[in-house]
């Protein structure tokens, strides 16, 4: 009797033990992938680097992020994105080296973490080599799914061996290398810190300045190329905080991108360039750019459609100015919004033609009606003629497509002369007109009305004429 009792208590204590030893995997590792969670790796990597001494080596942590997951989650479901990540996840178990560690970060980026290295080359020889090996497609039924990944690589310095310190710069790394595309690999720099400083601030004051109302719009004329005449204005929103002062859109804009304050922001630039281009003649058309974020928080529709009905606009004078980035993630729920905007009667405009990835792809998949050639195009015209080759024949490509064009960032009267030789149909830039505030706009109409009757009287009057007929119509 006493036998059975001790050999349960035994069996028991058995049990519980592997019970404890259960509780203690689940708590360390991530439940989808079986690799380590952050917390564990975090614990194991400071108790190995407390250990070493890296006085003439190093340790890396490499972070890899994943993109395309959300993608893959929306079109095919959560379900196929964690077969994926596993997939990934097991093969990332498979290639490291033995006295390597790795991690599943978060939803979609993995860490690994070499604890010696003699030569920084050796960490970003292995960043590359997990980046070749999780780039293979991973198959799901009949389709193989194409991950792209980055990476950033972070090596201790003399004195600071915090696997959180390491992380954070890994993760800085990795978002400046795939920043562009999503692809790449980068090691961490100094220089990193400060840009990631200086963002934190802008975010700061953005929040402040979204509060306090500190954001104004002001418009930048475009003009036909052949008759000079006034058509239009492109919105360009300004940001005056009280104690950074001036901050550049090209600066706020993507900050406002990574957090949800853009879609509010974007809102606000609808409805109050809709607001003021009431006040126009009624043949100018005003034009608002509009950020990738706007279509993906699925407001955007009703923001346009409560921008246009609380000023009495017509969509018809809305112009939307998108960049193919906007396009290349989820591309159909994007394509049919446009396609929404479009049937409400606002022009879809495809801004900043030339940088990225100008793929003559979207030109046909949609509709628009206008595109815009980046100035960096233009600007090269000074440094190659191939370029004057390129920009005569996507003119010509855009014109056979049944699009408008407009190049942006004329700043010199060559620029100009070309463009008019190529029938390019709009300019915009310095040359013609900067971005003014809208008090100013009153006399840029009467200047290009007054120039225009005295060089093209005949259109000057027609024009005059259709501004009549229009205000006049019920
Ligand atoms: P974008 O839409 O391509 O606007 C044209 C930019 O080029 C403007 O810069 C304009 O001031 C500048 N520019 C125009 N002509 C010339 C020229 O001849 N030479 C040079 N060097 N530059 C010229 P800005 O106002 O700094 O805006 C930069 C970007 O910020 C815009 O590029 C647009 O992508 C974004 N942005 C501005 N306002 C908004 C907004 O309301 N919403 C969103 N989502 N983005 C905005
Ligand atoms: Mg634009
Ligand atoms: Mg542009």
């Amino acid at each position: 009797m006493e036998q059975t009792e001790a050999s349960e208590l035994d069996h028991l204590r058995k049990l519980n033990a592997q019970l404890e030893k259960d509780i203690a995997h689940v708590i360390r590792h991530d439940q989808l992938t079986g690799l380590m969670n952050r917390t564990s790796f975090v614990t194991e990597v400071d108790q190995i680097m407390s250990k070493a001494d890296y006085s003439t080596t190093n340790a890396a942590i490499i972070e890899i992020g994943i993109s395309g997951i959300p993608r893959i989650a929306g079109s095919l479901g959560r379900h196929v994105a964690d077969y994926v990540i596993s997939a990934l996840a097991a093969r990332l178990n498979a290639i490291k080296d033995q006295n390597s560690l790795c991690c599943r970060l978060d939803y979609w980026s993995f860490a690994i973490f070499i604890p010696l290295i003699h030569d920084p080359l050796e960490a970003l020889t292995t960043a590359k080599s997990v980046i070749e090996a999780l780039s293979v497609p991973v198959d799901w039924v009949d389709r193989p799914l194409k991950m792209e990944l980055g990476a950033g690589v972070a090596l201790t310095v003399e004195g600071q061996h915090q696997a959180i310190e390491l992380l954070e710069k890994a993760g800085l790394a990795l978002k400046s290398a795939t920043e562009k595309n999503g692809a790449g690999y980068a090691f961490f720099n100094p220089a990193l810190a400060q840009i990631a400083m200086r963002r934190a601030n802008v975010l700061q004051a953005l929040q402040e300045s979204a509060d306090q109302h500190q954001f104004s719009l002001d418009y930048q004329p475009f003009y036909c190329t052949k008759t000079s005449e006034l058509k239009g204005f492109e919105a360009l929103m300004r940001m005056n905080h009280a104690v950074m002062g001036t901050i550049s859109p090209a600066e706020f804009i993507p900050v406002a991108e990574e957090s949800s304050l853009i879609t509010k922001l974007g809102a606000w630039a609808l409805a109050e360039a809709c607001r003021e281009a009431t006040n126009w003649p009624s043949h100018l058309t005003v034009a608002v750019n509009i950020s990738p974020e706007q279509f993906y928080s699925g407001n955007l529709i009703t923001d346009v459609y409560n921008a246009l009905e609380l000023s009495s606009f017509p969509a018809y004078r809305l112009e939307l100015e998108i960049t193919e980035g906007t396009m290349l993630k989820d591309s159909e729920m994007v394509m049919s919004q446009l396609s929404s905007l479009r049937d409400m009667g606002c022009a879809i405009v495809l801004d900043d033609f030339g940088t990225g990835y100008s793929s003559l792809s979207y030109l046909w998949k949609f509709p628009f009606s206008k595109l815009k050639i980046d100035r960096s195009f233009v600007k090269a015209l000074e440094d190659t003629h191939l370029v004057r080759g390129m920009l005569r024949s996507i003119i010509d490509l855009a014109r056979n497509l049944g699009l408008k064009t407009t190049a942006e960032g004329i700043e010199t009267p060559d620029h100009v002369a070309v463009l008019k030789e190529f029938k390019c149909d709009y300019i915009q830039g310095y040359l013609t007109g900067r971005p003014a505030a809208q008090t100013d706009l009153a006399a840029i109409i009467l200047k290009n009305y007054s120039s225009q009757l005295r060089d093209q009287p005949e259109a000057a009057r027609n024009s005059v004429a259709a501004m009549h007929t229009t205000l006049q119509a019920p």
